[in-house]
């Protein structure tokens, strides 16, 4: 069953997702050469903490850390460690807080300092896509609308889709019904009504969309190594489209 939030329910998501945004904004800022990927995670929890939530990722079955922090051939899930970022890398960071029993979830690749042209065009072609598959969640469509609009955006530019990772439904629950698919068929699945509440996160590799997750059990990496990216907004859907929640404004 797909949730459909009361507009009161619907304020309190935004607050735990601006949190969430605030925090992002600290991190991208904090994303250079030489800082580790711990220390990134040690500031974002901080920030939550003091923002009065609670990191939402931190101890969900068993995941230790506040953040995701995934480098370069990292898809989602990598593990906080002693790391040091370098120049040229891509990292990103997926995060999430629980406010006043409401969930935020968002996430971003960030460049540092120079990237390649190739991840310049990757991290563009992937948040481009996010921003198509936010376009199509208006009530009346359809859930795979959304998923579709993403898979085209995506593969038109040669980029390969993760299918083993989805997008889902907010609210309660950090994970909640629908399950949404970066690819699909447009006009089908569930009909998209004002009142959900919906964390849309394409995954998009360089190459193939084959993954696996590494022997930490945690850490999902594309299986040819090469990089990958990863944007993710949580919004409601209103009678007047979308209403994006995961931002700091
Ligand atoms: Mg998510």
């Amino acid at each position: 069953m797909i949730v459909l939030r009361s507009p009161e329910e619907i304020e309190k998501l935004r607050a735990s997702n601006r949190v969430v945004a605030l925090a992002m904004k600290e991190l991208k800022k904090a994303a250079r050469p030489g800082v580790t990927t711990l220390e990134l995670d040690e500031m974002a929890e901080a920030f939550i903490r003091e923002h009065g939530a609670t990191p939402a990722f931190k101890g969900y079955k068993g995941f230790q850390h506040t953040i995701c922090a995934s480098v370069n051939e990292q898809v989602v899930h990598g593990i906080p460690s002693d790391r040091k970022l370098q120049e040229g890398d891509i990292i990103t960071i997926d995060l999430g807080a629980k406010l006043d029993g409401y969930y935020g979830d968002h996430a971003a690749t960030i460049p540092v300092g120079q990237v390649s042209d190739d991840a310049k065009r990757i991290l563009k072609c992937c948040e481009e896509a996010l921003w198509r598959g936010i376009e199509k969640a208006r009530a009346g469509n359809r859930l795979f609308d959304i998923s579709h609009a993403i898979q085209v955006h995506a593969e038109s530019a040669g980029f390969g889709v993760v299918r083993d990772y989805v997008g889902h439904g907010i609210g309660t629950n950090l994970h909640e019904e629908p399950q949404i698919p970066n690819f699909g068929k447009p006009g089908t699945g569930p009909e998209l009504k004002a009142g959900m509440v919906l964390a849309i996160e394409p995954m998009l590799n360089m190459g193939t969309e084959v993954v696996k997750v590494l022997d930490d059990d945690w850490t999902v990496v594309t299986a040819d190594g090469k990089l990958s990216t990863h944007f993710e907004h949580s919004l409601a859907i209103t009678k007047n489209g979308p209403d994006i929640l995961s931002v700091s404004e």
